[in-house]
């Protein structure tokens, strides 16, 4: 569903971010992406996302995701094929989710927008959603605003919101760094769940090698804006660069 080759990431200034990253994920597949902070693992979900802001710029040799050309796609096509099928989850679904707006109506209106679906079609989709990423009291909390909602819950709804849409593809950065251990399971469960139900591909952007072992097929392993390892899951502990050895003798196991 996704191809990345040779992409660069830079803003003005001496350092490049992202230099040369190429990985591709397979329809259903999930690539978890690790490294330390500042490697350069947002900029390239963002980049994927076509969310890089000005004066970032992006360069890629190939990006493409379903068979489309991003960059190649005029700005409207563009939208419409990543709203469509495509999802992201960030960090803190507090700054994702308008505090004004109720939640329901937030999902909704994403239906609305791409799928031009009526005002009440979609409110009952939202609620559809928030029961498929098991809200309990979906009917109820889709009249309320994020600050009703515990942080688990937000990242619930963020993932529900997601699947308004029918994804292909779910870049999710950190999902569950802001969250308690029990409730980070949850909703690692949740996206593992949703993979499975519905194919959808996932990246899983994590600083915890341990997650993203249990959760991927493949890891890519992300040091000073390059990709320095890429392989099975299963295949880690034969990893040789030495970051990527590093990172795993940290873990308590
Ligand atoms: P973390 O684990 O802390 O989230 P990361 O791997 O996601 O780190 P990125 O957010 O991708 O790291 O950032 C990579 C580098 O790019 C960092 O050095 C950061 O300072 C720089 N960077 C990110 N966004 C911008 C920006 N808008 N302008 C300039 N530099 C940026
Ligand atoms: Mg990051």
């Amino acid at each position: 569903v996704l191809a990345v080759e040779n992409l660069h990431v830079t803003f003005p200034g001496p350092v490049t971010p992202v230099r040369g990253v190429s990985f591709a994920l397979a329809r259903g597949e999930s690539v978890g992406v690790v490294g330390e902070s500042g490697s350069g693992k947002s900029l390239t979900a963002l980049a994927v996302a076509q969310l890089i802001e000005e004066p970032g710029q992006v360069h890629a040799d190939r990006l493409e995701f379903l068979g489309q050309s991003l960059p190649g796609a005029d700005s409207r096509a563009r939208r419409q094929l990543l709203g469509t099928a495509f999802a992201m989850v960030f960090q803190d679904p507090m700054t994702s989710f308008n505090p004004t707006q109720r939640v329901g109506n937030q999902l909704a209106e994403v239906a609305r927008y791409h799928q031009g679906m009526t005002r009440r079609a979609a409110f009952a989709r939202a609620v559809d959603r928030l029961r498929a990423v098991r809200l309990p009291g979906a009917e109820r909390r889709a009249r309320q605003y994020p600050h009703e909602f515990s942080g688990g819950m937000r990242q619930r709804a963020m993932i529900g919101m997601g699947l308004m849409c029918s994804p292909a593809l779910i870049v999710a950065d950190e999902p569950t760094t802001a969250l308690d251990v029990t409730v980070q399971r949850r909703v690692l469960r949740l996206l593992a769940d949703v993979r499975a139900a519905d194919d959808v591909a996932i990246l899983l952007i994590s600083h915890d090698i341990g997650v993203v072992r249990r959760m991927c097929d493949r890891v890519l392993v992300m040091y000073a804006g390059r990709i320095v390892e890429d392989l099975p899951a299963a295949e880690l502990d034969s990893a040789a660069h030495p970051y990527t050895r590093a990172l795993l003798a940290a873990v308590p196991d």
